[in-house]
């Protein structure tokens, strides 16, 4: 048994850190603990003056001519192209825009139309209900017999068969922060021939994805979590290069055309990844998830990983250590290698316990019915603020 973690080590660490110039490029309150980037991130520095030039200096002045003037039309494509070197995709697999869920929906029905003859969406029963929701709304209202099936994590790849169009998960899930083997999985899938649909919201920006590495067909993202582009940042999705000729989706509007300002009356989609954009960009949101992704892209994300891989270990360790016969239960993987940014704590007061915290200014946040989830976004995140959050943790339990 070593002598267990110290605030002298914390503040080493935070000494060390090659990510620790980063916090300033952010606007994290004074005072505040903020371990809920994983719900939405903190604010980039330089994203209210993006705005205030969008807006004073392009919109105020150039109106209209600015959708081709200033590249407002290309944003999804500008910045899709970026969010690609995020996930490992090349130029041209990524488009920014829509919501996740709406992506999703997109994908989705995609994927079914890729794999004619196969009736099976499959995905776990743990899933993010939206990712839920927009699978059970497809079987319910698109032609052709689509059906959802929810099985348990541990029977996931036993349950991919020839009737299985796609895949659809959560790389790391949001109650637990369960990392999923993307490359094993993806290679299960390929081998009976269904496609795989991941949902990269709680891994993307935190973690050195590779989708075309692994395989991946088809992803989806959220823009305001790790990126974070702000409240309701556009999402992003991601379609592999082999699938894009050969792909159709239910929602094709006219940005989505080959030639959207000769106003046809027949659909026809555009080459490439294009003919996934539905209607007109959300340029203020495209903005500041733009200002969100450049940061993460000055930083890298092997360095994040580590970093966030040593804040959380350091949670549970601290956990452990202080709040000991508490009644704390860990719910996030004890190994690292399959655990993302996050660390799941249950107790049967979490409700409670998490306003109590954010009172004493650590925001971590409750997810019904037990759980206390924090979320360590490793640019902004100090290591001494581990140490904090804890003490804080500590007194909290021990005063509620
Ligand atoms: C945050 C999140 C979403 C959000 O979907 P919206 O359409 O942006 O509301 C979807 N799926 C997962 C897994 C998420 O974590």
């Amino acid at each position: 048994m070593s002598a267990g973690i110290t605030e002298a080590e914390l503040r080493e660490l935070d000494a060390r850190d090659p990510l620790a110039s980063a916090r300033s490029l952010f606007e994290v309150p004074e005072g505040m603990i903020y371990l809920d980037g994983n719900s939405l991130g903190a604010m980039p520095r330089a994203a209210p003056e993006r705005l205030q030039a969008l807006t004073r200096e392009q919109w105020g002045v150039d109106l209209n001519s600015c959708w081709s003037g200033r590249g407002w039309l290309d944003l999804p494509i500008t910045v899709g192209d970026k969010i690609a070197r995020l996930i490992g995709a090349a130029p041209g697999e990524v488009v920014a825009g829509d919501s996740t869920s709406v992506n999703l929906f997109k994908l989705l029905c995609a994927a079914a139309d890729l794999r004619p003859g196969r009736r099976t969406i499959l995905t776990e029963d743990r899933n993010f209900p939206s990712d839920l929701y927009i699978a059970q709304g497809i079987e319910r209202f698109v032609a052709g017999g689509l059906r959802v099936k929810l099985v348990p994590r541990e029977e996931l790849v036993g349950a991919i068969d020839d009737d299985t169009a796609v895949v659809m998960l959560t790389h790391v899930d949001f109650r637990s922060g369960y990392l999923h083997d993307m490359a094993e999985i993806g290679r299960s899938a390929a081998e009976r021939g269904a496609l795989v649909l991941w949902d990269l919201s709680h891994s993307a920006g935190i973690y050195p994805l590779d989708v075309n590495g692994c395989g991946v067909d088809l992803a989806v993202g959220c823009g305001y979590k790790y990126f974070n582009g702000g409240p309701g940042a556009p999402a992003y999705l991601f379609v592999a290069r082999r699938h894009q000729d050969a792909m159709h989706q239910p929602l094709c509007g006219w940005l989505g055309h080959a030639q959207p300002f000769q106003f046809a009356t027949e659909y026809r989609p555009a080459a490439g990844i294009v003919r996934m954009i539905c209607g007109t960009p959300s340029v203020l949101g495209l903005a500041t998830l733009d200002v969100g992704v450049d940061l993460l892209l000055g930083h890298d994300m092997a360095e994040m990983r580590r970093k966030s891989v040593a804040l959380t270990g350091a949670f549970i360790g601290l956990v452990q250590q202080m709040c000991e016969g508490a009644g704390f239960e860990l719910r996030s993987p004890a190994d690292a290698a399959r655990r993302g940014s996050q660390v799941s704590l249950a107790h049967p007061r979490a409700e409670r316990l998490i306003a109590a915290l954010a009172e004493r200014r650590v925001i971590g946040d409750f997810r019904s019915p037990d759980i206390l989830r924090f979320g360590f976004a490793p640019l902004y995140v100090r290591y001494l603020d581990i140490w904090d959050a804890v003490l804080t943790l500590k007194a909290a339990v021990d005063s509620a």
